[in-house]
């Protein structure tokens, strides 16, 4: 077992940014859907508890796990989803059983990669429509406005896979990937047919990844009942996070950097 109960380690600002994004008219979440984490120490985080709601979170509602011992689950080709089950079980409380989210493998492959503070994942209305559409893949490949090139940077796309053992293996493969190419976790990871996951050295910077990812869907939905979406092509952005007010300005919205 690496899952135990430690509200101790809760953090306020976890709670309000779960709740927040929680709030039913900004529609990343219903019922239990979705989940936060926040590492809390090397190789500790705390993580949403399975069935909860992010409107209503309390410190109650998180357990902490070890990292390391779940990218180790992640990284052998012989691991079951009945021991990551086992993995994510932090006992009974109160006569009830406590389990971290079973998404709970996309939060500690972030952190293979980079000691992000912040990861929340949601499944907003306006971006699993897009990412359960025939253009997924492709959807986000180009930023189509600016302002969600400095928020979002270069989006990672990973197409569906069962949430639990094979989403994790899945995740971590394209994360790595996506870390040799470009040096960097993204902020925004898109995950086909499921939702999306925002990573940030803060609070405020992984909701405004989260909002601005809902608001780049919009755009892009509406963009097709015009005619179809007209991104900003390379030359127009390739040189763009060379300069230095354009990355202190990502660094301070999204929470990029340490
Ligand atoms: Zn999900």
């Amino acid at each position: 077992m690496t899952a135990r109960f430690a509200p101790d380690l809760v953090g306020d600002e976890l709670v309000a940014l779960t709740r927040r994004l929680g709030e039913p008219e900004r529609d990343l979440v219903i019922l239990a859907e979705g989940n936060t984490s926040e590492l809390v120490a090397d190789d500790t985080i705390v993580v949403k508890t399975s069935g909860a709601s992010m409107r209503d979170a309390t410190h109650d509602d998180f357990v902490a796990v070890e990292v390391s011992p779940l990218i180790a689950l992640l990284r052998s080709a012989d691991t079951t989803q009945e021991q990551v089950t086992a993995a994510l079980d932090a006992g009974e409380r109160g006569g009830v059983r406590v389990r971290a989210s079973i998404e709970t493998l996309i939060h500690v492959a972030v952190r293979a990669f980079d000691p992000a503070r912040y990861v929340a994942h949601t499944h907003p209305t306006a971006v699993v429509s897009l990412l359960a559409s025939v253009i997924a893949a492709e959807s986000f490949a180009a930023p189509v406005y600016s302002d969600e090139l400095m928020v979002l940077g270069r989006p990672l796309f990973v197409p569906y896979a069962q949430p639990g053992i094979d989403l994790g293996r899945a995740f971590l493969e394209r994360l790595g990937a996506h870390v040799d190419a470009h040096g960097e976790v993204p902020s925004l990871i898109l995950l086909g047919n499921h939702g999306i996951v925002a990573t940030s050295h803060s609070a405020s910077g992984a909701e405004a990844v989260s909002l601005m990812a809902v608001k780049s869907a919009r755009v892009r939905l509406g963009a097709l009942q015009a005619g179809g979406i007209a991104g900003l092509d390379e030359a127009a952005t390739a040189h763009y996070f060379d300069r230095a007010d354009f990355r202190e300005r990502r660094q301070t919205l999204s929470g990029t950097g340490r």
